[in-house]
């Protein structure tokens, strides 16, 4: 299978990257309905009906039946990384960081459903149509941002921070940053630059949240992309075509954790298989998509660095 993703490619919710961001959705409105009661996001179902793609709205509504396509695995991965990221924000805010920068927002809805500090502004960042769609669509279900919400639409190939600060962003100040289910969808060296980036534009004090996968060994890569063309397929079926292993880059890059931690940032970290036993939540069946030594890394800027 061939990349689909070129310099410059765009994409709305409902095509390429995009799509990604519209099945993110899909599993935290899977994981809202759930028993066990981990996670509420009562955005997600709305923002994938408003998507209009049938099957996804049929499985975010919980009518279609989670198989192979969302299988349990992947609502229980939703679980544990919406809950990594909500408490990341809650920790960084209650340290009395004001600025939040969300990159590659998509669908999620935290600018709107976290209860965030008086005064706290949220900087949603992601690609101009993403954006746009998220905006109108909460506006027009009435919802109304719990932040002071704000918005960079561009591609984080380009020169995000340049928008970021025409829409107020402050280096001078301590912000809160996360790149969740972002880093695997950009180039290695754009990978770089973000973080080069994120570091440059950290005040002290600075936080940052995001996942460090170890880079594959070898064939594990070839298992991966069977595994989700063997997805697609099953989705195809249903009339939506994802192609999912094409909009990911493959390939040796630098790993997040040690690359932000070389330049300055004290990390923690924690692995998905962990994270899943820590909520009671049956470990991977099998791994082939590479998920349960991923990190969810977070951490601060080493004050002594700027
Ligand atoms: N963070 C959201 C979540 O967890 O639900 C969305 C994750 S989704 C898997 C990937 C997101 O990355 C999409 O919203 C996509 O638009 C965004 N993205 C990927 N590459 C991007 C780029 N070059 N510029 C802007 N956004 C990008």
């Amino acid at each position: 299978m061939t990349s689909t993703r070129y310099d410059g490619d765009s994409w709305d919710l409902a095509s390429s990257v995009g799509s990604t961001a519209t099945m993110a959705a899909v599993a935290r409105a899977i994981a809202t309905r759930a028993d066990d009661a981990l996670i509420d996001d009562p955005f997600a179902e709305p923002l994938v009906r408003a998507v209009g793609i049938d099957l996804l709205t049929r499985l975010a509504a919980g009518e279609a039946a989670p198989d192979e396509m969302v299988e349990q695995m992947w609502i229980d991965l939703a679980k544990v990384r919406t809950q990594f990221y909500d408490a990341f924000f809650r920790d960084a805010t209650n340290t009395g960081i004001t600025q939040v920068v969300i990159l590659a927002a998509g669908l999620d809805s935290r600018a709107y459903r976290l209860s965030w500090p008086t005064g706290t502004v949220v900087y949603e960042v992601d690609q101009p149509q993403v954006i746009e769609f998220k905006t109108r669509t909460l506006a027009d279900l009435g919802a109304v941002p719990t932040a002071d919400r704000r918005v960079a639409a561009v591609d984080l190939r380009d020169d995000w921070p340049a928008i970021l600060r025409t829409a107020g962003f402050d280096p001078s100040r301590p912000t809160a940053w996360s790149a969740e289910g972002l880093l695997g969808y950009l180039p290695p060296e754009a990978q770089d630059r973000l973080l080069d980036t994120i570091t440059h534009l950290s005040a002290p004090g600075s936080r940052v949240a995001t996942e460090s996968r170890p880079n594959p060994q070898q064939g594990q890569e070839d298992t991966t992309k069977e595994r989700l063309h063997r997805i697609s397929e099953r989705f195809r079926t249903d009339g939506f075509d994802p192609d999912m292993a094409s909009l990911r880059y493959f390939g040796d890059r630098n790993e997040a954790a040690p690359y932000l931690t070389d330049r300055g940032w004290i990390l923690n970290g924690i692995s998905v298989r962990d994270l899943l036993a820590a909520n009671d939540l049956p470990p991977l069946k099998d791994d082939d998509l590479r998920m349960g030594d991923m990190l969810y890394v977070s951490g601060t800027l080493d004050e002594t660095t700027k």
